[in-house]
């Protein structure tokens, strides 16, 4: 089936949707993006992901493309049309396509912002085969520009590092800087020891996870404790458990880091818990 798309106002078969190849975000990675997974048809923690998209805009003065109520809608039209149960919504602000190649921003009140959404249909994708496995993760350095709370389309750095992961056999990589770990290539990290949870915490370090902020709230509803710190790949190594978050695959236990197994290399219970709360209160709450 073809995928019904949304390119600036219109909805449109995939093969006919055209972005120009003056776009800021082709030229220049000028742009953000957001990824809202679909359980059940429905969208799950919509609000947050509008409101980090608010903020990336904001720190890039690139202007919103339309409002939140109108992203809602267009989000919901594109589940419904392409007949989406469980997948993702990716969505997409470039700052627009200028009249030519320039460093310069162009000014907004003549190039408005592109705005791409596309569906991605994933049937299973709560009923992970991965998260019954476990996943296992590489460290690598952390080369990525400061503002990694922004949430840009440079993505190419993150790319390389799931392909180091893949040449070495395994699943994803963890990215290290000054000796501590940073994030995955595209999720938070954690560690589990005793009753603890330990992630770092939030700066333009790291991408302000939508699903990490749900996650930490829920940790109390799983009897736990959350510290947020550095921390290093021996660390983890040492703990009991340790798993990954993102919109795309909730919480996702990792039962190896840099060969290293955990515990007795098969997902721990506190963070199949976690997954399992998230995904109950995330359904509850969806829109
Ligand atoms: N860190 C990075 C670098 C990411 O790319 C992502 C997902 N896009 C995340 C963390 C997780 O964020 P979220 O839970 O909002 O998907």
């Amino acid at each position: 089936m073809t995928r019904t798309v949304y390119v600036n106002g219109e909805y449109l078969p995939e093969t006919e949707a055209k972005v120009s190849i003056f776009d800021r975000a082709f030229l220049m990675g000028d742009g953000v993006y957001e990824v809202t997974s679909v359980l059940d048809g429905k969208l799950i923690d919509f609000d947050g992901h509008a409101a980090r998209l608010a903020r990336s805009l904001k720190e890039l003065d690139m202007q919103a493309p339309c409002t939140t109520e109108e992203l809602l809608e267009i989000h919901r039209k594109l589940v419904e049309i392409n007949g989406i149960e469980e997948g993702m919504v990716y969505l997409q602000v470039t700052r627009g396509a200028a009249a030519d190649r320039d460093f310069v921003f162009p000014d907004p009140e003549e190039v408005k912002p592109t705005l791409v959404l596309f569906t991605q249909n994933k049937p299973g994708l709560a009923d992970s085969p991965a998260a019954k496995k476990g996943i296992k993760v590489i460290s690598i350095e952390d080369v990525r520009w400061g503002r990694r709370d922004i949430k840009t389309v440079q993505l190419l750095y993150p790319s390389m590092g799931k392909m180091m992961a893949k040449k070495a056999g395994v699943d994803d990589a963890w990215m290290v800087e000054d000796g501590f770990v940073t994030e995955g290539t595209s999720n938070n990290a954690y560690f589990i020891k005793g009753n603890k949870i330990v992630t770092r915490a939030l700066s333009n370090d790291i991408l302000h996870g939508i699903t990490r902020a749900a996650v930490l709230r829920f940790a109390a509803e799983a009897q736990m404790e959350v510290e947020e710190r550095n921390f290093t790949i021996a660390e983890a190594q040492a703990a009991d458990e340790a798993f990954i978050t993102s919109a795309s695959t909730f919480v996702m236990p990792v039962v190896e880091i840099d060969g290293a197994a955990l515990g007795d290399g098969a997902p721990g219970p506190r963070a199949l818990r976690l997954r399992e709360i998230y995904l109950e209160e995330s359904r509850k709450a969806a829109i």
